[in-house]
């Protein structure tokens, strides 16, 4: 057995990012077809309640752990969403994934309680210029009402960053996409572009993931980025499914915890990368 100890300074470098990843629920209002959790309206829930999640910032403080992302499914759509995000960004720096679709009614005020709030950061996914290349993967109608809610936070000031994930659709449009959000003041340093993964339902993309420019992925070439669902720890948020990434799986119970689960995955990095100065390359869901 690898020894800990000596490896325990892994934590904290790029080899294992200290990062943590919460999915508080995995159900969505979209069904993206590349939705490397598979996650839809119709997805087993997997709500975290209060209670685990304050648990699990508590502890992501004491385990020395620098920054919070919480992803799901659509986070904005948890019942308990606004006091979540405000206990995790009180504690550590937090950085909130959402499709920006649903800041109406309630939500919309609630979110303006958040503006201001130092330390919080809204990312979401923009795949293109125009609605029709956004659309062709997220569903009719998702372009406009994404680039309207992200136009509400920054009109409240909330940190935006955005992530385009690449198809074969939208090479072409980066550059004009990058102006388009300049405009609602997203910086350039806050615009990223990722590799489509073919995990989710991108692992079953018509024609297949390859034809759909899908990169396979395992723990044996991404670094660890710990992820706590209601199923346990996984490897990295990529692999956050349980159910369509057995193999990202650390530690399975809604109760494990964060030093448990950074125990396991220096346990199996030095499985999968001995001694020999071999490091995964880092894989980055977030901007
Ligand atoms: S990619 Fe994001 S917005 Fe689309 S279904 Fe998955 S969680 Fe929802």
């Amino acid at each position: 057995m690898p020894s800990i100890t000596a490896a325990a300074p892994i934590f904290g470098t790029p080899r294992f990012p200290a990062r943590l990843w919460i999915y508080t629920n995995f159900h969505c209002n979209l069904a993206c077809d590349y939705c490397v959790v598979a996650s839809s309206p119709r997805a087993r829930r997997r709500e975290l309640s209060g209670g685990r999640f304050r648990g699990l910032v508590d502890e992501a403080v004491r385990e020395g752990f620098a920054e919070i992302y919480l992803t799901g499914g659509e986070p904005f759509i948890h019942p308990d969403i606004f006091s979540l995000v405000e206990y995790a960004a009180d504690r550590l720096p937090t950085v909130v994934l959402t499709n920006a679709m649903l800041f109406t009614g309630r939500r919309r005020a609630e979110l303006a309680r958040l503006a201001g709030r130092p330390g919080l950061v809204l990312q979401s996914s923009i795949d293109g210029a125009c609605a029709a290349t956004h659309d062709r993967w997220r569903g009719t109608g998702s372009w406009e009402r994404a680039m309207a809610g992200l136009r509400y936070a920054a009109e409240l000031g909330l940190p935006l960053r955005v992530a385009l994930t690449q198809t074969p659709d939208n090479a072409g449009e980066i550059d004009e996409l990058r102006g388009v959000l300049a405009e609602l003041g997203v910086a350039a340093a806050d615009f990223a572009v990722r590799p489509l993964v073919a995990r989710g339902f991108a692992a079953n993309a018509p024609g297949g993931p390859a034809a759909a420019g899908a990169i396979a992925v395992c723990d044996a070439v991404m670094a660890p980025e710990l992820t706590i669902t209601a199923d346990g720890a996984h490897w990295h948020p990529v692999g956050g499914d349980v159910e369509s990434s057995p193999d990202f799986l650390v530690a399975r119970g809604g109760d494990v915890t964060l030093a448990d689960a950074k125990r396991l995955i220096v346990e199996r990095y030095l499985v999968l990368h001995p001694a020999d100065g071999a490091r995964p390359a880092a894989f980055r869901c977030a901007v």
